[in-house]
């Protein structure tokens, strides 16, 4: 922890016995503390540095979990009447950041009413849509994350020592006061920061969003997948730009059911995409891409009360991959593309090791990676070729 921060904000230290009570009591308090404006320090927030949301999440969650000795969380809510949605955990499942919180669970309850709550019953994870095996965590409680009248947050401790114990809300509702006004322009940060790595018509990565994920991961283990949609002039030229953004839309929508969370789609181009997989190898690469390739071929499309139908090509390859090209994976997954292209589309060209599994029409590029040998041309390219 570096510097404090002294951040004006109201603090409680004993009293909160009466605010879990109910929602009204909880307001009555909650007026009450609003009036008390007093420093909070904010340990590890420098004063010159402006954190980032994930920092000063992360900051949070870990300082809170120090204080009353359980895991912590935060949820936010980006807008009001919008999701509620767990950003950060002290530990535990980490999968679970950015999962959308039941209006009904502790966490939904705390941000809708803007009061402290204690949950005794039932799982703080209810509502998640998780099934896990495990004994779920039974008893949480929270307080509000506040300002002015905006109640954009709750900070949330669970586990089974947290419930019943008032001395838990009275040392996380300082927290949440100290970290509130740090917190509320990070998160307006963190959203356009979002929104300028986010295509307007798909809603996924955009070129941007693509190139900060790659850097992001350096040097480390991913699958690349560019993927190119094949003629889709004529989807124009037959129906209308409309209708050719609607099938993109749609094209999109199948990308980000093929892959996972923490993978990343993006759409790099007019109708050029890719997908990123994270710690993903050649293999992984390639499966992604042919059951993709396979399922587009197979789908049809809607254009203005029209069918369409399409098909795409695809280059695969991974990092780290024995070749020089390692230093550029998405120009090599470009020229990869093209081979696709002038093999007759419908295709995934991949560069990489022999023994590859290869698809009904994966093939692997001669000279690419690894010495493979050229496997095809394969039967039957994409339509009008
Ligand atoms: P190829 O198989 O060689 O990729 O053929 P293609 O027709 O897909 O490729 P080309 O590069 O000739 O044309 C790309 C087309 O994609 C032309 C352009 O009108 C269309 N396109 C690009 N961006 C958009 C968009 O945002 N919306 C719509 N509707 N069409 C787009
Ligand atoms: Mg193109
Ligand atoms: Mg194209």
């Amino acid at each position: 922890m570096n510097a404090a921060l002294l951040v004006f904000a109201g603090a409680v230290v004993g009293g909160a016995v009466g605010w879990v009570a109910g929602r009204r009591a909880g307001r009555d308090r909650a007026e009450e503390l609003a009036s008390e404006a007093r420093p909070v320090v904010v340990p590890g927030l420098r004063m010159d540095a402006e954190p980032t949301l994930e920092g000063a999440l992360r900051l949070l969650v870990n300082e809170a979990a120090a204080q009353v000795d359980v895991p912590c969380a935060v949820a936010l809510r980006e807008q009001d009447g919008g999701p509620i949605r767990i950003r950060a955990l002290s530990r535990g499942d980490l999968r679970l950041v950015d999962r959308e919180v039941d209006i009904e669970s502790l966490a939904g309850l705390v941000v809708t009413e803007g009061v402290p709550k204690v949950e005794r019953a039932r799982p703080f994870l209810h509502g998640l849509g998780t099934r896990d095996r495990r004994r779920p965590i039974t008893g949480s409680l929270g307080v509000p994350i506040v300002v002015g009248r905006r109640t954009f947050g709750a900070l949330i401790a669970f586990g089974e020592p947290a419930v019943g114990s008032t001395a838990a809300l009275a040392r996380l509702d300082p927290l949440a006061r100290g970290y509130a006004p740090v917190l509320l322009p990070a998160m307006a940060a963190d959203i356009e920061e979002r929104k300028a790595h986010t295509d307007v018509l798909t809603d996924l990565a955009n070129r941007r969003g693509f190139e900060k994920q790659m850097a992001r991961l350096k040097d480390g283990p991913r699958a690349l997948v560019v993927i190119d949609i094949d003629l889709f002039k004529a989807v124009n030229d037959q129906h209308s730009h409309a209708a050719g953004d609607q099938v993109l839309r749609q094209f999109a929508k199948l990308l980000k059911e093929a892959v996972r969370d923490g993978d990343t789609a993006a759409r790099i181009g007019g109708e050029e995409f890719a997908i990123i997989l994270p710690g993903g190898d050649l293999a992984l690469g390639v499966e992604v891409a042919e059951r993709l390739r396979s399922q587009v071929e197979a789908r049809v499309f809607f254009a203005d009360g029209d069918q369409a139908r399409l098909t795409i090509s695809c280059g695969v390859t991974a990092s780290p991959v024995p070749e020089a090209q390692a230093s550029n994976l998405a120009r090599l997954a470009d020229s990869l593309l093209y081979q696709a292209k002038r093999g007759g589309r419908n295709r995934v060209v991949v560069a990489g090791p022999r023994g590859l599994p290869e698809g009904p029409r994966t093939v692997a590029a001669p000279g690419a990676g690894d010495p493979s040998p050229w496997v095809g041309p394969v039967a039957g390219g994409g339509r009008g070729v």
